[in-house]
């Protein structure tokens, strides 16, 4: 009896060809096949007489085929199937290009069904490589809706459709991992007859309450655990953290600029959340620049005054140092004790101190901010009371992470993730649900936009020009690289190549660097420290800089195989320029061919607002490659169907999660449980 764990290669009549092909989409059993989902389809449903055709549409004829032959084009020498298809109302040439064989399986005077797109004008329309079905064959109406399936060489849709159809059984027999009574009182399809229509769609229609359905599916899981967790945090304690108003207002009427609105409604969301003795849980969102390390720096200046202690975890020993100087800056005579923690370095206030000494500051609590790395979470670092915990340009805590946290702590800890990847809202009610959320729309006054051009190849030179005018003015530059090293087979430049060449062939009488993830962390600070100090002109780098170098001189940001980033990403290093009070620039240059590959990026020239560029990025590489759940631990999580622009629908899962994790049990239903326990990501849930 075949079902969902049956091989692929126990099924009859699969030849080893199409087993091992099928092995390349990780197709092995019923299941992987059944879940293999078609990721477009055709619509054919139109039908029409010939007389009716028009360019551009696609849609299905029934006539005779009147004529059929191979010959050559004379360009390009390609072969070209040529045909004549009739009926009462008239005649259409049919095409097809290289594809010889398919005179042989056609037959002229038969009748068949042709699916696909009219091309041409008025005077000279044809079908190009439409689909065919000789019609006495055909069941019912051909007219439909036909599935494409994303496909490796040597397989079509068409078998991948057929297999399916042979274990069309076994759909029946699955059992939904969500229960039917979640969709009481909904329209839904079945589970079963969702996935069915997923593979073989009656009508649009029925294949779009079939999509919701399983979109639905895909989602509850999502949502039932942002519930989860919600719960969880409720039920622990936390330091209560006391809002010391007056000391507040001190402390930022002491700064050189005043509180963007979104900065002080943030701080006074945060340290609102913080006077509960549950922990708080909650993500501040805000583009590169918006100031959210001074609305952190506010939240850890009351828990300081509270007597408890605050840390800040950044990815990188870069930014780490980085977040030190300013908080430092920040806090300046404020008598706040401050302390940083990388692997390589430990420094209280002015002092570099030895470790032992730093672990003792830190577990006898007189450290009040402690700023690091990773380093902040390795096993000896104690703290006295840690309340805050701070995490920069991450997306948010690991599962780890936030453990290993808690455990230093006698209480659960506050959480505050910084990320200047603007979530939009509706990924945010899905992956994030169990998240509050601050906002930072509103940049700080007087910031310039960045002047952003898409730059065609053959013109690098002027680019270089004007980089060379700029560091004559005394300001300085960037040039980004996908690659640290060459690579014969991408064609892309690397920033290892690039530096040797700029600075032998085109910036020879500047003082340029290279900077990459390889370096060791003494030579990445030393890099920074010189381009910081204006000694370095030029800094050539790979997507390391992506985050947190804050010169405020640089004014270029030139960006190399920019279509092998994503919108969001180049944001990112775009908002490294534009920090200080001189114009800056930002070029985008692609040696790629694909003409789409340019278009692509045209939002960046558009639009200086990243959640407009967050949610294009979204649109088109999807959440994944956007949000890299596979690097923040999410692995397992993906959506192969629900939308997530969809908001309407987001809402209405979160409403049955919500409803659902209310009035039961997830024990109960262990197709569920395993389902949420697998994300992941998620914190056990037992
Ligand atoms: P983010 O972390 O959001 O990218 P930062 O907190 O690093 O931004 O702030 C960027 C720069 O702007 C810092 O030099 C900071 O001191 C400054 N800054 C922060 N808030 C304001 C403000 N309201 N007005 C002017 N400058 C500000
Ligand atoms: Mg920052």
């Amino acid at each position: 009896m075949t079902t969902l764990e049956t091989k692929i290669n126990q099924l009859k009549g699969v030849s080893k060809t199409l087993i091992s092909r099928l092995r390349k989409l990780e197709i092995e059993t019923v299941r992987d096949l059944i879940f293999y989902y078609p990721y477009r389809y055709d619509d054919f449903s139109l039908f029409l007489p010939i007389k009716k055709l028009e360019p551009g549409i696609t849609v299905t004829i029934k006539g005779r085929l009147e004529l059929l032959a191979n010959r050559r084009t004379s360009r390009k020498r390609a072969m070209l199937t040529e045909g004549l298809v009739s009926d009462e109302t008239g005649s259409v040439k049919i095409l097809w290009f290289n594809q010889p064989w398919i005179s042989s399986s056609l037959r002229q005077g038969e009748e068949y069904y042709f699916s696909g797109k009219v091309v041409g004008d008025m005077f000279d329309l044809h079908f190009n490589g439409p689909e065919y079905k000789r019609a006495d064959l055909a069941t019912g109406n051909q007219a439909s809706i036909v599935p494409v399936y994303s496909l490796t060489q040597g397989i079509t849709s068409k078998q991948i459709n057929l297999l399916v159809k042979s274990v069309l059984e076994v759909i029946d027999k699955i059992e939904d991992e969500v229960p039917e009574k979640v969709f009481a009182g909904e329209k839904f399809p079945s589970f079963n007859s969702a996935v069915k229509e997923i593979h073989f769609p009656k009508d649009k229609n029925s294949l779009a309450s079939a999509r919701r359905r399983l979109a639905f599916d895909e989602l509850f899981p999502l949502q039932v655990r942002s519930r989860l967790l919600r719960k969880k945090l409720e039920q622990a304690t936390a330091y209560k953290i006391n809002f010391f108003q007056e000391e507040t207002k001190n402390f930022v009427n002491g700064l050189k600029f005043n509180l963007t609105g979104d900065q002080k409604k943030s701080a006074w969301e945060i340290l609102k959340n913080m006077q509960a003795d549950q922990p708080m849980n909650r993500l501040l969102e805000g583009d590169v620049g918006s100031g959210k390390t001074l609305v952190a720096a506010l939240a850890m200046y009351n828990v300081a005054l509270n007597k408890f202690q605050s840390a800040i975890m950044a990815p990188t020993e870069i930014l780490a140092h980085q977040h030190f100087k300013t908080i430092k800056k920040f806090f300046g005579s404020s008598g706040v004790r401050i302390g940083l923690n990388t692997s390589a370095q430990k420094i209280i206030d002015d002092h570099e101190v030895d470790r032992a000494e730093f672990l003792k500051a830190c577990s006898s609590g007189k450290i009040d901010i402690i700023v690091g790395t990773h380093a902040l979470i390795s096993e000896d670092l104690k703290f006295k009371n840690l309340a805050l915990a701070v995490v920069d340009e991450q997306h948010r805590f690991g599962v780890e992470q936030r453990k290993i946290l808690k455990e230093k702590s006698k209480n659960h800890p506050h959480f505050l993730s910084l990320t200047a990847t603007p979530i939009p809202r509706s990924l945010a009610l899905t992956v994030y649900g169990d998240l509050d959320i601050s906002i930072i729309k509103e940049m700080p006054a007087g910031r310039k936009k960045i002047v952003t051009k898409i730059v065609e190849s053959n013109k690098r030179h002027l680019a270089y020009q004007f980089i060379a005018e700029q560091i004559k003015k005394g300001r300085q530059a960037f040039v980004i690289c996908p690659l640290i090293d060459p690579s014969d087979k991408l064609g892309v430049r690397s920033a290892k190549e690039e530096f040797e060449r700029l600075e032998k062939e085109v910036f020879s009488e500047f003082k340029i660097g290279l900077m990459h993830g390889r370096l060791k962390s003494k030579e990445k600070e030393e890099v920074i420290k010189d381009f910081s100090d204006g000694k370095i002109k030029l800094l050539v780098s790979t997507s390391v800089v992506e985050v947190g170098i804050d010169v405020p001189n640089a004014t270029v940001m030139m960006i190399e195989g920019a279509e092998r980033f994503g919108l969001a990403q180049i944001h990112q290093f775009r908002g490294r320029v534009g920090r200080g009070e001189h114009q800056s620039y930002c070029f985008l240059f692609s040696d790629s061919m694909d003409p789409d590959a340019l278009t692509r990026l045209q939002p960046l020239v558009e639009t200086q607002d990243g959640f407009v560029l967050a949610q294009r990025d979204l649109e088109q590489r999807g959440a994944g490659a956007v949000y890299g759940y596979q690097q923040s631990g999410m692995a397992g999580f993906y959506l192969k169907i629900a939308d997530l622009k969809d908001i309407e629908l987001i809402k209405k899962v979160r409403e049955a999660a919500e409803k659902f994790v209310e009035e039961n049990d997830l024990k109960d239903y262990p197709l569920l449980k395993k389902k949420v326990d697998n994300l992941d990501f998620s914190d056990h849930l037992e």
